[in-house]
């Protein structure tokens, strides 16, 4: 059974009443705030000036060069596309890497919607998987000063992510798998996508070579912390971890070519089997311009927490408020009910509007009445997604003849 939130409440007190049981860590919210104003604001003021120098950097947080656009571009209220068209006028090298960043996400996205569920096993090369324990020693200052900025703000620089996914892993042998569980409760980013990639490559099994983090890094990136650190006269990461050279796993034909590239980019035009009485609107993509959404201005909107998944998956309530947030903006400009329950039983019972996502629980919407195209920056290829390099190649050839 659906049950109606009301939205005229403050997020925290939503979540404090309509949602136990269903969150982790303690009430609070991001600085970052949830919405389609919110991510328009963020990108009518982005200047990527300095990017490609500075996007790294982690402290004081007035050096970094990163754009924090990720929570908005994540769940569409910000589209690669429009976020590629704005830097169009930014200083060359900086548009270059700042662009380069934008197909990275693109590859996460086109790789999960390839290989779905697989991208939670070992992709390429033999990494440590699954050993239960918890990665992260809090009394190195480096390591609590970031995990501590993951659960009071839910956001980490690229920097510090690849840190952590190091440090649990390639230093203390806990199983990736375990520590991108953690990492995708607290972000408000998180995507399966980009945080399964994200942590495959850091470990090295999407790469044969393992990241490997040491002082040297935070030195660089953050200098000063270590001064603060309990353990500075004995730090446990003064030197770099020792190298290893992974085993190669069993080729993977899927990585190589896709035998349905029409399955995976998913419709090219709407679909119509039945008149929609309303839009379903799904946490891949939540902004105004979503295609469903836009194509059917007159409809009320629905938004379904999908309430059993919630409950396994305990994201923190940062991510849940960032996303009352963007319902709470939204609902200022269309008739918006919010419920929680079951999305696709809910499809199921009344005709819906919606617009494709590219991962694998969206096969689980058994009877939709529209489909809408998913707003993809570059339309998946069938060529190799074995690497970022040859995916790109492969994309820049233009290889969509298959569509
Ligand atoms: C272990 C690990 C886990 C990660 N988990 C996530 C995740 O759950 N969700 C997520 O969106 N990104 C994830 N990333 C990628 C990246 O760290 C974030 O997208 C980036 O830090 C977001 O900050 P920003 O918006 O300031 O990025 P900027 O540097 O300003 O880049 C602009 C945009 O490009 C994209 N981008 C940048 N770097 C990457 C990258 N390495 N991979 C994919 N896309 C990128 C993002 O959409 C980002 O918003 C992860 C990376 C690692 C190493």
């Amino acid at each position: 059974m659906n049950t109606r939130i009301d939205l005229a409440r403050d997020p925290l007190e939503i979540l404090a009443n309509d949602f136990k049981g269903l969150y982790s860590g303690e009430l609070g919210l991001s600085s970052i705030t949830g919405g389609q104003s919110a991510a328009d604001a963020a990108l009518a003021n982005l200047d990527i000036t300095g990017y490609a120098k500075n996007r790294s950097e982690v402290l004081p947080k007035s050096r970094r060069g990163a754009s924090v656009l990720s929570p908005y571009i994540r769940h569409n209220l910000l589209t690669l596309n429009e976020v590629y068209k704005a830097v169009s006028r930014a200083p060359f090298q900086d548009r270059e890497k700042f662009r380069d960043e934008l197909f990275w996400q693109e590859y996460a996205r086109h790789l999960y919607a390839r290989v779905g569920t697989r991208l939670f096993q070992n992709l390429r090369f033999e990494a440590n998987w699954d050993t239960p324990g918890d990665g992260w020693n809090r009394d190195m200052a480096c390591i609590d000063n970031v995990v501590s900025e993951l659960e009071e703000d839910g956001w980490l620089v690229n920097q510090t992510r690849m840190w952590l996914a190091s440090h649990w892993s390639v230093r203390n042998q806990r199983g990736w798998l375990r520590g991108q569980e953690r990492m995708y409760q607290e972000l408000i980013d998180g995507s399966r996508a980009a945080n399964l990639l994200g942590w495959q490559w850091t470990v090295g099994a999407g790469t044969g070579k393992p990241y490997g983090f040491a002082k040297w890094q935070v030195d660089k990136r953050a200098p000063g912390l270590c001064k603060s650190c309990p353990l500075k006269n004995a730090c446990p990461i003064e030197n770099f971890p020792e190298e290893t050279s992974p085993r190669q796993l069993e080729r993977d034909p899927m990585l190589d070519s896709d035998p349905n590239p029409k399955l995976t980019a998913g419709p090219l035009q709407p679909i119509r089997l039945r008149q929609p009485e309303r839009v379903l609107l799904t946490i891949d993509s939540l902004g105004d311009a979503d295609p469903a959404l836009a194509s059917n201005p007159e409809l009320d909107v629905v938004f379904v927490f999908n309430e059993p998944a919630l409950r396994r998956l305990q994201l923190s309530a940062r991510r849940l408020g960032f996303y009352l947030q963007t319902l709470q903006d939204l609902g200022t400009r269309r008739n918006l009910e919010v419920l929680l329950g079951d999305p696709y039983q809910y499809a199921n019972e009344v005709d819906v509007a919606v617009t494709f996502a590219p991962v694998p629980s969206f096969k689980k919407f058994k009877s939709l009445a529209e489909v809408h195209p998913y707003p993809w920056l570059r339309l998946p290829h069938a060529g190799s997604v074995r690497s970022f390099s040859s995916w790109r190649h492969k994309l820049d050839q233009g290889i969509n003849q298959d569509h």
